[in-house]
Formats: C-alpha cells, sequence, structure tokens
C-alpha cells in the first residue's frame, strides 16, 4: 500500500496545493493520500488574521473534497490534535505504527524540499519515507532540485527521493493570497468551495456583501456549502435554467441565481434544516419534519433570501423545486423543470423532458410532477400534498403529457 502525507499550513489552501495533490496521487500510484494541515508550523510563524484552526481544517478538507477521490484523499487531523509544534518526523511516526507495512510518501514543493535538511529529524524522515518534491514554478527545474537531492542522498544513505512534473503548475502561494484577498482579488487561484467559504466567514480580511455577490463569489458561497460532487448537478441546473429563462421569457439572471442556490442546503442533517425553518418561520407539515429531501428546499431559499438578500420570485422557484404546487410561476416552472433534466440527468425518459421543456413549459411539468409521483409509488413513499395539487391544477386547465 502507497501512502502519500501532504502537510501544510493551508492557510489557505490553493489551486497550487491541489494540482501537487492531483499530480503526486498519479504519478505515484497512491493508495491513500493524507492530507494534513499543521497546527503550528516549526518553520515559519503563522501570520496574524490566521484563521482559527477549526476554518483551516474546513478549508482543507474542501481540498481533499476537491480532488473527488473520496476513497483515496483523506483530511488528517493528527497535527492539529498533537500538543506543541508540529513536526514531521512524528506525523511520519505515528503513521508507520498505524501502517507497518505502507510505503510511505512525503510530499512537498521545492521551498519545502530545499529546507529538509534543516527540519528536525531529518534522517528519521527519511528512513521513514521517500520524499516526492515538485516544483511551484517554471523555474523549478532539475538544476534547483539535482544538489540538494545529491546532498540528502549522500548525507542520509537509502533514501528515496523523486521529483514529479506539475502538467497544471500554478504559480502562487498563500502569503501572496492571503495579500490578494485583503483587496477583494485572488478568487481565481482557490478552488471555488474554499473562496467561498471564505467570503461567508469573512476571512483574511474580507469584506464581501453577501447580499450584494457578482455571480462567480455567488457560485464560490454555493459550491461552499455542499459535496464537490454536487457541483456539476448545479452548474447543469444554472445552465438550463438560463436557456429556459430565454425560451419562455423569464429574467435570465433571476433564474441563474435560483440555480446556483437551488441545492445549497442539500447536506445539512434533519437537525440543522428543522433549526433553519424554526428560524425562518417555515411551517411544516408531518411529512416535511421528517423528509430532509423535502426540507433542503424550503431552507435553501430561506438562505437565498436571508443571506445572499434574493428577491422573493428567487426564494419562490427555490422553494417549490422539490415539490412543485398548483399555479406556478414561469421561474418556479423553471427551476423545477431545470433541477428534472439538466444536461448530467441520465434517467429514461429524460430525453422526452427535454424536448417537451422547450416546446411545451407545462407539459414538461406536469410529466416532471408524474414521474415524481410514480416513483413515489414505486418505492412506497407518501407524495407530498403539493406534488399531488400540482397535477390536479395542470390537468383540470387542460395540460396533458400526450402529443
Ligand atoms: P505560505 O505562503 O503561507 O508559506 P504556501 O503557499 O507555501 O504557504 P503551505 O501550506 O505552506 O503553502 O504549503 C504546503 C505544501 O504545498 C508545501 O510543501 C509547499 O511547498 C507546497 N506548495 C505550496 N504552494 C504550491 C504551489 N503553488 N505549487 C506546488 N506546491 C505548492
Amino acid at each position: 500500500m502507497k501512502i502519500g502525507i501532504f502537510g501544510g499550513t493551508f492557510n489557505p489552501p490553493h489551486l497550487g496545493h491541489l494540482a501537487a495533490a492531483e499530480a503526486a496521487i498519479g504519478a505515484l500510484g497512491l493508495d491513500k493520500l493524507y492530507i494534513v494541515p499543521a497546527s503550528i508550523p516549526p518553520h515559519k510563524e503563522l501570520p496574524e488574521g490566521t484563521p482559527a484552526p477549526e476554518h483551516r481544517l474546513a478549508m482543507a478538507a474542501k481540498l481533499a473534497d476537491a480532488l473527488l477521490l473520496p476513497q483515496v484523499v483523506q483530511l488528517s487531523e493528527m497535527e492539529l490534535k498533537r500538543e506543541g509544534k508540529s513536526y514531521t518526523a512524528d506525523t511520519l511516526a505515528a503513521l508507520r505504527e498505524e501502517y507497518p507495512e505502507a510505503e510511505l510518501w512525503l510530499l512537498m514543493g521545492t521551498d519545502m524540499f530545499l529546507t529538509l535538511h534543516r527540519w528536525r529529524e531529518p534522517e528519521k524522515i527519511l528512513k521513514l519515507a521517500g520524499v516526492c518534491a515538485f516544483g511551484r514554478t517554471e523555474q523549478d527545474g532539475e538544476a534547483v532540485f539535482a544538489p540538494q537531492r545529491e546532498y540528502l542522498q549522500r548525507t542520509c544513505p537509502g533514501a528515496r527521493i523523486t521529483t514529479i512534473p506539475l502538467p497544471g503548475l500554478v504559480d502562487i502561494s498563500s502569503t501572496r493570497l492571503r495579500e490578494l484577498l485583503a483587496r477583494g482579488e485572488g478568487g481565481d487561484y482557490l478552488i471555488p468551495a474554499v473562496y467561498g467559504y471564505i467570503l461567508r466567514n469573512q476571512l483574511y480580511s474580507t469584506h464581501a456583501d453577501l447580499k450584494r455577490l457578482a455571480i462567480p463569489e455567488l457560485r464560490a458561497c454555493s459550491y461552499s456549502m455542499v459535496m464537490q460532487k454536487r457541483v456539476r448537478h448545479i452548474r447543469g441546473t444554472e445552465e438550463e435554467a438560463v436557456r429556459l429563462a430565454q425560451r419562455w421569457g423569464a429574467d435570465p439572471d433571476q433564474a441563474r441565481r435560483a440555480g446556483i442556490l437551488h441545492d445549497c442546503t442539500k447536506y445539512l442533517e434533519l437537525e440543522e434544516q428543522l433549526a433553519l425553518c424554526e428560524r425562518y418561520g417555515v411551517e411544516l407539515d408531518e411529512l416535511e419534519r421528517r423528509a430532509v429531501k423535502l426540507l433542503h428546499s424550503k431552507t435553501g431559499a430561506c438562505i437565498a433570501r436571508h443571506v445572499f438578500g434574493e428577491p422573493d420570485e428567487v426564494y419562490n422557484a427555490i422553494f417549490w423545486h422539490t415539490t412543485a404546487k398548483e399555479n406556478m410561476t414561469t421561474l418556479e416552472k423553471i427551476l423545477y423543470v431545470a433541477d428534472y433534466m439538466e444536461p448530467n440527468r441520465t434517467f429514461e425518459g429524460v430525453e422526452r423532458l427535454r424536448e417537451l421543456a422547450y416546446s411545451d413549459l407545462d407539459k414538461a411539468l406536469l410529466l416532471g410532477v408524474e414521474t415524481t409521483i410514480q416513483e413515489m409509488k414505486d418505492r412506497s413513499l407518501p407524495v407530498h400534498q403539493s406534488t399531488l395539487r400540482a397535477q390536479a391544477w395542470l390537468r383540470e386547465h387542460g395540460v396533458t403529457t400526450e402529443g
């Protein structure tokens, strides 16, 4: 078993870290990669304004999640939980104890590699793990790596050292990013979910007004609230909703914002969902009280309105996007249908729904509603009253799924 260890202060994690982790997993053929945020780094002071450890941990978790390899990439709190300075030798010794047979590989960029001989117990480190070094800038070629590799191999015989190229080299440091963020820049160097987390928590002197975010920042905030694997669907829904708004004469900007935010509370636990409903005065029926899937549309609407300042139209579109209801507005229909048939959806019958969405929006809505009702019946699950009312209302108004 090959295990990689990627330590750092991750203050904040950025696209350079992501590119390095991605490349090392591939180049070394890692079975596991631990991302290990340091508590107190031995080699540098944590600068003033460094977010609390739980924030650095949450951001590092987003770096891990962004790699989309949940079986391989894991976040480790080992150093954050250990008292005192975070020495790599201690971390490796603990991992060696846990995995006596594994081949350990320590990942590091040029700056760390060139100072490795000055770390605490470098011989021990090189005995416990191989070193996988990568460049941080275009200039970091073999001429930079070779003398240090030769020195380490001479002073620590048997040391395993490999250097790997980074196909997606990103020339950025957390230090530079902190400066950029404080000036309201830097988003392009961050994993969107990390950027959104920073904005929502006003870290690194960012003071974005969450009620007036531009689209890239709104996306980042939304993605920071969900798992990375859901982002494709959210993006697909956003784009489909905009196309449908253009087709049916609704406001494309509202459609976009509703699409971006519609699933932002999807991963909250039932208790958190109920607490939000309570806080924002959403009345719930018996069925909704126990169905997270039904609750996320209501709480998502509340977050859209109260946190991100979205207007009633967007609030209502999100509120009804799971159950639908009678007499829906065009924007409500659009979000419901877009969520159902955005390009990443693959269920049987989705093509028919796609055709109808652009030829007759009501028919598409009815088809979506009836597909849901059928699915619930097949799974012996109760159908929400609003969904049944949506079906009845559409049928009373002469809508069919024929033709
Ligand atoms: P700071 O600017 O605060 O010193 P940093 O950007 O160097 O931070 P760290 O969290 O200290 O980030 O880095 C963790 C590890 O990631 C180190 O081994 C470092 O060399 C490596 N690394 C950092 N930035 C990059 C980058 N842009 N490309 C490749 N590796 C990087």
